[in-house]
């Protein structure tokens, strides 16, 4: 279960980043490891059934590989953020590594998409001062969390919709995947079935749930 955790707390401190925007009956919902064909169009679907735009944090290497789901994600009206060209754990890597991870992430958005991105979301939380030095450079901001699903676990849509409206408030940033990719889930399906069930419980929290790009002021910029 979640549990917040003092080292993350020093780690997040030492890397600033949004963990949470201000108050004002929102939070933004994020999902990161995608584009995926497994689940993605089945996340795409039950956001537009339920009306509702998220941030969608994508992996270079999986944009490269499905265009054409990344273009759906952003012809849907949803906003793409960086989560890394491959899947490391900055903290871990040599910062050569770190520094062309995060570049060669947001070249792919900007040539793939013509999009200039505006967020990194590290995965695993984890930064490292190379990829916090590129954000710098390149305009992004890092992006954390404040609620999560549990969804990289083998859970089901009514345990993810219960563990998210647990820890769902005014101004929560919700972490949330459509892609089974890293997880220790064969499917990411699960996350899209959750999606209903998660919009009624923001409703009855009076909650509207929206993209980053609706709470901090600025328009995904589009580079031609
Ligand atoms: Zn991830």
């Amino acid at each position: 279960m979640y549990e917040w955790h003092p080292g993350r707390a020093r780690r997040w401190r030492r890397f600033p980043g949004l963990e949470r925007i201000a108050p004002g009956g929102r939070a933004v919902l994020t999902f990161d490891d995608g584009p995926d064909p497994e689940a993605t169009p089945a996340v795409l679907n039950a956001l537009d059934l339920a009306d509702v735009h998220a941030t969608f944090f994508v992996l270079g290497s999986r944009l490269v590989a499905h265009p054409e789901l990344a273009h759906e994600v952003v012809a849907r009206g949803h906003e793409i953020g960086l989560h890394g060209y491959d899947h490391h754990r900055h903290d871990r890597i040599a910062s050569a590594l770190s520094r062309s991870d995060l570049a060669r992430g947001f070249a792919a958005i900007e040539d793939f998409l013509g999009i200039r991105c505006r967020w990194y979301r590290p995965p695993y939380g984890k930064m490292s001062t190379a990829s916090a030095d590129v954000c710098r450079e390149l305009g992004m901001t890092p992006v954390y969390w404040s609620a999560w699903g549990l969804d990289w676990e083998d859970v089901g849509a009514e345990r993810i919709a219960q563990v998210v409206s647990e820890q769902l408030d005014d101004g929560g940033i919700v972490l949330l995947h459509d892609s089974a990719r890293f997880a220790r889930r064969p499917s990411a399906h699960p996350t899209a079935q959750a999606i209903p069930a998660i919009v009624r419980r923001a409703q009855e929290a009076s909650l509207s749930l929206v993209a980053l790009r609706d709470v901090a002021g600025v328009r995904q910029e589009v580079v031609v």
